[in-house]
C-alpha cells in the first residue's frame, strides 16, 4: 500500500458530535480544584466567580481584551481582591464554627505573612478586611517590618507576629513599636535573640510581649518537610525552650512570655503530620504553663494547603483535607491536651498565607506559535526515499512498524520503531545513509509515535514510558517561567492551566508549553491530572488571523492559582521583568472594573537593575549608527529606524510585543 493511500488510524470520539463547554469544564477539572470560582461560560470562555456566585461572574476573555484595548497585553496577572476576601471569610467561619462546635474558650485569629505575595494592593487588601475580622499580619525580616509597621499605622489593635532571625536594630524597632502602643510581639528564633530582647527591654523600661518558636520533633512532608524537626533550622529546641522560661525570670521579663510558635512547613498535604505537630505543640504549651510562663497564644504557623491538581490527596500538589477539618482538628486537638492539663485554652492564631491568597492571582499569556509533530508523514518525501536503490534497512524497518500501526502489539510496534530511528541515525553519522533516507525516516518516527497515542490515548500508554511529553506539540508562550511561576522551574509545582477561551471547541492537540526564555528549562511538561501528573495538555490547535495571513488568532491560556510566592520569588532570567498586574472587581450592577494598574517593568529598568546606564547605551549607540551611516554601511532612513527603535524599546514592555 502506498503512503499516500493510508488511512490515519481513527479518532477515539466521533467528530460528528460536537463538543460541548461541559467537556470542557470536565477536561480541565475546573470543578476539582477551581473551588467553586471558576466556570465555562455558554460562549466557551473561563468566568470567575469571586463570591462563588455563578450570577455574579467576570468573564476572563472580556477582561483580556478590555486590558489589550489599554495597553495592556500578556503577559498579566489578573488578581482578584474579592476572592482574597472570600477566602479569609471562609477561614474565619472556619475556625468560628470549630469552636463553637467544640466548647474552645480561646479565640483565633490568622496573621497573614507578606512574605507570600508582598505586593502592597495584596497587603493592603487582607489589612483591609483583615482588621474587621480581628485577622494580623505576620514579618519575617527587617523590610518587612517597616512596611507592615506603616500598612497598620492607626490599627494598634492589630496582631503584628515578627518571625526570623533579628538583630538588635529589628528589636529595638520592635520594642519600640510596642511601646508606641502597637500589638506586636516578637517571636525568639535563637537563644541569642532572648538577650538582644533583654537588653533592649530594661533599654526601653519595657516588657514586651514575646513569642518563642519550638523547633518541634515532628515535621512537615514533602518539600517542606526541612522547616522542621531535630535539624531544623529555626526555633529552640525543648531543653533551650526550658533555659529560656529560666533566663526570662531572671531578667524579670516572665511576664512577657505569652506565646509558643512553630511552622513546621509549607503546603502541609496530609493532615496526620498537623495532627502531630498540633499534639506536640500543645503538650509543650501546658509544661511551659505549668513552669510558670503566662503563656496565653499559641501560634502554628502557616502550611494550610492547596488542592492545586485538585485530587484531594495526600500528594505534594494537593491536600488530603478540607478547610473545616483543619480547623476542627487543630481546635479539637489543642482543646483535648489543655483540658487534660487543666490549663485554660489559648488564643490560636495561624499564619495562614498560600491558603489565603493563591487563589486570587491568575497569569495570562499568549500562545505565539506552536510546533507540531506530524500525525501523518510526508508522503513525497517517504515515496522518494524509498523509491531509491538499496534503501537502507532501518527506513525499511520504520515502514513496517508504520505499516503495523492500526493494528500491531503496540509496544513492540513503538520499539521497533525506536530502534530503526537510532540505526537510522548511526548510519546517516557514518555516512552511510544520505539526508533524504534520514529525513524519511524521522517523518515516519513521529507518525508512529502520532499514531499510537490516538490509537491508544494517553492513558493508556504507561509502558510507552514519556511518548506523550515526547510527542506532544510545544506551544511557544510570551512569558518567563523563572519570573511569572518560579515553583514550576524549581521545585516542579503544578499549576492548573487552562485555555481562557475555545472552550466550545474540542482541543484537539497535546501540547506542552515553553517560555520566551533562552533556557531549555523553560518550559511546563506536567499538568495536573486525577492519576498524578500528566505529560501534556489538550490544547486547540493555533487558527490563522481572519486573513489567513501569516498572523494568527490570539490564543490565551490561564495558569491559576498563581497567588501565592510567584511574584516575588520570580527573578530576571534574560532580564525579563515583572508582568503587568491588574486588580479586577466586580461591581454592584454586575460589571467588572480595574482597581489598580502595576504596570510591568520597562526595559529601561531592567537595564537599570543590572547597573546599565540606559543614556549611555543610546548614545553610543547613536555613535555606532552615525559611524555606519557615514561608511556608507547603513542608509540615513535605515540609522533613523534603528534609532526609533532604541528610543521607543527602551520604554516599552520586556516581553513580546
Ligand atoms: N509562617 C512562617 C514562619 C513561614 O515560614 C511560612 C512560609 O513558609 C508561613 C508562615 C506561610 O506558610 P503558608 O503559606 O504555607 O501558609
Amino acid at each position: 500500500m502506498s503512503i499516500s493511500q493510508r488511512e490515519a488510524p481513527p479518532d477515539e470520539r466521533d467528530p460528528l458530535v460536537p463538543w460541548t463547554t461541559e467537556e470542557s469544564a470536565r477536561l480541565y477539572r475546573l470543578e476539582d480544584w477551581g473551588s467553586g470560582y471558576l466556570g465555562v461560560s455558554e460562549r466557551g470562555t473561563i468566568e470567575v466567580y469571586p463570591s462563588k456566585d455563578p450570577s455574579r461572574k467576570i468573564d476572563l476573555l472580556e477582561v483580556v481584551e478590555g486590558l489589550n484595548a489599554r495597553d495592556l497585553s500578556p503577559p498579566v496577572i489578573i488578581r482578584f481582591p474579592d476572592i482574597i476576601g472570600y477566602r479569609m471569610r471562609d477561614l474565619r467561619d472556619s475556625f468560628d464554627q470549630a469552636i463553637r462546635e467544640t466548647g474552645y474558650e480561646g479565640r483565633y485569629s490568622c496573621l497573614y505573612p507578606i512574605k507570600v505575595n508582598q505586593q502592597r494592593h495584596v497587603c493592603e487588601a487582607v489589612r483591609d478586611l483583615g482588621h474587621e475580622l480581628g485577622f494580623g499580619l505576620e514579618v519575617g525580616s527587617k523590610p518587612e517590618l517597616l512596611a507592615v509597621l506603616a500598612l497598620t499605622a492607626g490599627r494598634n489593635d492589630m496582631p503584628v507576629v515578627c518571625n526570623g532571625f533579628k538583630d538588635d536594630e529589628f528589636i529595638e524597632t520592635v520594642i519600640l513599636a510596642s511601646k508606641m502602643g502597637r500589638n506586636i510581639i516578637p517571636v525568639v528564633e535563637q537563644f541569642h535573640e532572648l538577650e538582644l530582647l533583654a537588653k533592649q527591654a530594661k533599654a526601653h523600661q519595657i516588657t514586651p510581649p514575646i513569642g518563642v518558636r519550638a523547633r518541634l520533633a515532628a515535621s512537615g512532608t514533602g518539600r517542606w518537610a526541612g522547616s522542621a524537626g531535630f535539624r531544623g533550622k529555626f526555633g529552640l529546641s525543648v531543653s533551650e525552650l526550658l533555659r529560656a522560661v529560666e533566663y526570662l525570670r531572671d531578667q524579670h521579663l516572665l511576664d512577657g512570655l505569652r506565646m509558643l510558635h512553630c511552622h513546621i512547613g509549607s503546603q502541609l498535604s496530609d493532615i496526620r503530620t498537623v495532627k502531630y505537630a498540633v499534639s506536640e505543640l500543645s503538650h509543650l504549651y501546658v509544661e511551659m504553663f505549668r513552669l510558670g510562663a503566662p503563656l496565653e497564644m499559641m501560634d502554628i504557623g502557616g502550611g494550610l494547603g492547596i488542592d492545586y491538581d485538585g485530587t484531594q490527596s495526600a500528594t505534594e500538589s494537593s491536600t488530603n483535607y478540607t478547610l473545616d477539618q483543619y480547623a476542627s482538628d487543630v481546635i479539637h486537638r489543642i482543646r483535648s491536651v489543655c483540658d487534660d492539663a487543666g490549663v485554660p485554652h489559648p488564643h490560636l492564631l495561624t499564619e495562614s498565607g498560600r491558603a489565603l491568597v493563591a487563589h486570587s492571582g491568575v497569569l495570562i499569556c499568549e500562545a505565539l506559535s506552536s510546533r507540531v509533530v506530524p500525525d501523518r508523514p510526508d508522503a513525497e518525501l517517504v515515496e522518494g526515499a524509498l523509491g531509491q536503490e538499496d534503501v537502507p534497512q532501518p527506513l525499511l524497518d520504520l515502514m513496517d512498524a508504520y505499516e503495523r500501526l492500526a493494528d500491531g502489539d503496540p509496544t513492540e510496534v513503538f520499539n521497533d520503531a525506536v530502534h530503526a530511528r537510532d540505526e537510522a541515525l548511526s548510519l546517516f553519522n557514518l555516512g552511510y545513509m544520505d539526508v533524504a533516507c534520514r529525513a524519511a525516516s524521522e517523518e515516519l518516527f513521529w507518525a508512529i509515535g502520532s499514531g499510537l497515542l490516538r490509537r491508544l490515548g494517553e492513558d493508556s500508554l504507561d509502558e510507552i514510558d514519556g511518548l506523550p511529553g515526547l510527542l506532544g506539540d510545544l506551544y511557544f508562550c510570551n512569558f518567563s517561567l523563572f519570573q511569572s511561576l518560579p515553583d514550576s522551574w524549581a521545585i516542579d509545582q503544578i499549576f492548573p492551566i487552562v485555555p481562557i477561551h475555545r472552550l466550545d471547541e474540542e482541543p484537539t492537540q497535546r501540547g506542552i508549553l515553553a517560555d520566551i526564555t533562552c533556557d531549555s528549562d523553560g518550559r511546563i511538561d506536567r499538568f495536573a491530572d486525577e492519576l498524578g501528573p500528566r505529560g501534556t495538555l489538550q490544547l486547540h490547535p493555533l487558527l490563522p488571523d481572519e486573513n489567513g495571513k501569516a498572523g494568527k488568532e490570539p490564543y490565551y491560556l490561564g495558569i491559576f492559582l498563581i497567588g501565592a510566592y510567584q511574584e516575588t520569588l520570580g527573578d530576571l532570567h534574560n532580564l525579563l521583568g515583572d508582568t503587568h498586574a491588574v486588580h479586577v472587581r466586580l461591581t454592584e450592577d454586575g460589571r467588572w472594573r480595574i482597581d489598580e494598574v502595576v504596570e510591568g517593568d520597562t526595559v529601561r529598568e531592567v537595564l537599570e537593575y543590572v547597573q546599565f546606564v540606559p543614556d549611555e547605551i543610546r548614545r553610543t549607540m547613536r555613535m555606532d549608527i552615525e559611524d555606519s551611516v557615514d561608511a556608507g554601511k547603513l542608509t540615513l532612513p535605515e540609522g533613523v529606524s534603528l534609532k526609533r527603535f532604541l528610543d521607543l524599546g527602551m520604554g516599552g514592555y520586556t516581553y513580546l510585543e
